[in-house]
């Protein structure tokens, strides 16, 4: 009999983590000692596991280092088009595991590693998450970037260094509690400070009308000062560059005109300027209107334009031409000649339907921080509805519609209108998203200029969500008589598993990785929150941000009907479920808030009823972030994507899922339309309204009192929320949640809670008959290859930035010895 392979074993046998050939091992180990001596300045009598995280870090980021200086070198020498993608957000997570999975270096690592007697996992713990993101949008931008540099386009990620990412939740006596994300405070290995790269960046003054042109004047001066982060891509040599800024006051900030006692003051108040880049604000698809979130806005676009100019003035090409020509006249010689255009630059993608996310400036606000940018504003309207005007004659709601300055109440600035004006094309992130912004929120523009709108279906990376998150299911596919490697590139390969459907042995090797995988991620739960999990229960998982429209109040309603199920005939077959919820909430967001406290509440009855046991468990994933998704998403049977349609532009958390063996539960919204067009509408529990059901809904009247009467188990259930069964200590702890939901719940809960609950019954009796299950979760994987985020690039790339992408390697440098 064998001994159980050691975590260690595991991971070596798996080839997709790269050859751990004897010399990459020796030089690994003596780099990485090297580093412990001279990078840390510490020998291992003294070395903390810290320590050692960071000479691995080091260690591993030399092998990048060639690589990012021969790309760099390249994309001078070729001058390709660039792409410049600009966000708020970068949600990056850990970098370690990805580096080494895109150098091919993992098993080599682990191997030293081991030789070195440490273990590699607890090492991986140690690095801070880079949370420079609130959800989704930010994630997007982070797989972006990795197939970016994967199909090796000449890109760069710009955005903002921010010095606390989003914040830490905790939960305390079952409400959330923020803590600050001091992610920076170890340093940070991966980053690069450039300050020869330093641009100013200036804010408020006024604007002086001369002859000869405008003047903006007396302004305010902060400086961006840059950090690169390498992005290698997965496997071909070429290493992109993230570039997010950091402000920093000038020298001679608030020195100007100091006297004794001023120049203390002068020196404390460079924090004011510094707060620029102080802070994340953590609303996922809200608008808040603070003036510190527009200078945020304002600082990353100015910092970035100017580089992205100069970098075009030291470019052959950009060189060239500015010779022979004037450069005052630069931006219409880069328009008729270069890569870089104006208006043929810049490219707009819109994220969300929902109107309170729309940004829309208070025009004093604006006024006062860009009084020279809200004058081009208004002629840029004045143009635009001049257009307008001779397009549509006499359409003056029209005018009024489509204005960039919406009047009545305090005037603001309409920013999607702008965007729209300023953008040659213009996109939803699934094709359901994309028709209603064309039917609905942007309806006027499409018929003014239908030519410019898109669909460019959201994606997720398979490197970071599969072979990284997920190396046994990715090692099971992989197999030599399966389908091989290639898919990690090109993943509608995955469909080839189609042949594989009705496969034993297939099945079978399926079944065990998700059965391995819960198993870990029990043990993880276990070890961090002391709770018992039954690891042959259904793992039902919904992970997001908590949002009224992502309703997390309809899964709750499904648990405490289950519950109630149990309750009332405890002693049948019950398929057993675990039940896992996570997601911050925005700290301004009562609601959310409350959702969360409502979900430990439900816990902690359902939890600790003996009558119920390890049938049914309720739990709140604490601090839903990159990491957790990592170890959360490989453990799932049931993803739940159950947002009211028509509100989730796409959803990516649905599409992770899908690709690591679960099955969705969910509506007709977002990505989820054309996840069950890809495996087949026999292989997804789809419930609840249809976009057309919605509207025509609204139209009637959403009447939530008519389903309470009407279902006797939802109205228990609100009985019992109302009633205090969950907050005994509390009645009424939960009433806004009850008020919410009977009299003013934009998302119309109760209208697809009988079509849910149904939905679910079907998913426990298929969770009853394995291999039904797993086939169903075959044809999940092998229709998954859509939703690769190389597929979504690729688009981009070719129907709006006219780039080329490419799997060629570009050439290696000889690896430092
Ligand atoms: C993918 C991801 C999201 C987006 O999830 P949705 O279900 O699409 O909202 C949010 N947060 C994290 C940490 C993620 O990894």
């Amino acid at each position: 009999m064998s001994k159980p392979l050691s975590d260690h074993d595991k991971r070596k046998q798996i080839s997709v983590r790269g050859l751990a050939g004897v010399e990459n091992v020796t030089d690994l180990k003596t780099n990485f000692n090297r580093h412990l001596h001279f990078t840390l300045v510490k020998d291992r009598n003294v070395a903390t596991r810290r320590d050692y995280y960071f000479a691995l870090a080091n260690t591993v980021r030399d092998h990048l280092v060639g690589r990012w200086i021969r790309t760099q070198q390249h994309y001078y020498e070729k001058d390709p088009k660039r792409v410049y993608y600009l966000s708020l957000e970068f949600y990056m997570g850990r970098t370690l595991q990805n580096t080494m999975v895109n150098l091919a270096l993992e098993n080599a690592c682990d191997e030293a590693v081991y030789q070195l007697g440490l273990d590699m996992e607890e090492l991986e713990d140690i690095e801070e998450d880079a949370g420079l993101g609130n959800g989704g949008l930010g994630r997007l931008a982070a797989c972006f970037l990795d197939s970016m540099a994967s199909l090796g386009l000449a890109a760069y990620g710009y955005g903002i260094r921010y010095e606390f990412g989003i914040f830490n939740q905790k939960i305390v006596n079952g409400w959330q509690v923020e803590e600050a994300d001091d992610w920076l405070r170890y340093g940070n290995p991966w980053e690069k400070a450039r300050p020869e790269y330093m641009r100013p960046v200036h804010f408020y003054g006024r604007t002086e009308h001369h002859p000869d042109g405008v003047k903006w004047v007396d302004t305010q001066v902060v400086l961006a000062l840059p950090y690169d982060t390498p992005v290698p891509g997965y496997r071909n040599n070429v290493v992109n560059t993230m570039r997010l800024w950091s402000a920093k006051a000038p020298c001679e900030f608030n020195l100007k005109d100091f006297n004794v006692g001023g120049y203390i003051q002068a020196v404390l108040d460079r924090n004011l300027a510094e707060n620029i880049s102080r802070v994340l604000y953590p609303n996922d698809n809200f608008f808040e209107g603070k003036e510190l979130r527009l200078k945020q806005e304002y600082f990353v676009v100015a910092a970035t334009l100017q580089d992205i100019i100069r970098r075009f003035k030291v470019s052959k090409f950009g060189s060239r031409e500015i010779a022979r020509t004037d450069f005052n006249k630069l931006p219409e010689k880069v328009r008729l000649n270069t890569t870089i255009r104006t208006y043929q630059t810049c490219a707009y993608t819109n994220h969300t339907v929902l109107p309170e996310a729309l940004e829309r400036w208070p025009i004093d606000l604006f006024q006062n921080l860009l009084p020279r940018h809200l004058e081009i504003i208004y002629e840029i309207n004045r143009r635009h509805l001049e257009r307008v005007a001779s397009l549509f004659p006499g359409d003056t709601d029209r005018m009024r519609r489509m204005s960039l300055i919406e009047e009545g109440g305090i005037k603001r600035v309409n920013m999607a209108h702008l965007c729209i004006v300023g953008a040659h094309a213009v996109n939803g992130v699934a094709r359901i998203h994309s028709d209603i912004l064309k039917a609905t929120v942007f309806k006027d523009f499409y018929e003014m200029d239908p030519h410019k709108f898109q669909n460019k279906t959201n994606g997720i990376t398979p490197r970071r969500w599969l072979v990284m998150c997920n190396p046994g299911l990715a090692e099971v596919i992989a197999e030599v008589n399966r389908i091989g490697e290639d898919f990690i590139r090109d993943l509608d390969q995955l469909k080839k598993l189609l042949k594989f459907v009705n496969d034993e042995a297939f099945i079978r090797d399926v079944a065990k990785v998700k059965q391995e995988n819960k198993l870990k991620f029990a043990t993880h739960l276990e070890e961090h929150y002391k709770v018992k999990i039954n690891p042959n229960s259904m793992f039902d998982i919904q992970v997001k941000r908590i949002h009224e429209y992502k309703r997390q109040l309809l899964n709750c309603l499904h648990i405490i009907t289950f519950y109630n199920r149990i309750k009332k005939e405890p002693n049948k077959q019950w398929s057993p479920r675990t039940i896992m919820i996570g997601g911050k909430a925005a700290p301004g967001y009562h609601t959310a808030k409350m959702i969360i406290r409502l979900i430990t509440a439900i816990g902690e009855v359902v939890n600790n009823d003996p009558v119920v046991g390890d049938r049914l468990k309720v739990i709140f994933l604490e601090n839903y972030r990159v990491t957790l998704a990592e170890k959360a998403v490989p453990a799932a049977d049931l993803s739940e994507q159950i947002s009211t349609a028509g509100t989730e532009a796409s959803g990516t958390g649905n599409m992770k899922f899908m690709l690591n063996g679960a099955l969705t539960i969910g509506t007709m919204d977002g990505a989820n339309v054309e996840m069950a067009e890809e495996a087949g509408e026999d292989n997804i529990f789809i419930f609840g309204m249809r976009v057309e059901d919605v509207e025509a809904m609204d139209k009637k009247g959403y009447n939530a009192s008519e389903y309470y009467n009407r279902i006797p188990e939802l109205k228990q259930a609100i009985d019992q929320i109302a009633g205090g069964f969950f907050s005994p200590k509390q009645p009424d702890l939960f009433k806004d949640i009850v008020n919410l939901l009977m009299h003013h719940d934009r998302f119309k809960v109760f209208a697809d809670y009988e079509d849910y609950i149904k939905c679910q019954e079907k998913v426990s009796a298929l969770y009853k008959k394995p291999k039904e299950w797993v086939k169903k979760v075959i044809y999940n994987i092998a229709g998954s290859g859509k939703f690769s985020s190389d597929r979504t690039i690729s688009q981009y790339a070719r129907e709006i930035w006219g780039v080329e992408p490419s799997l060629e390697k570009i050439a290696a440098p000889d690896d430092p010895k």
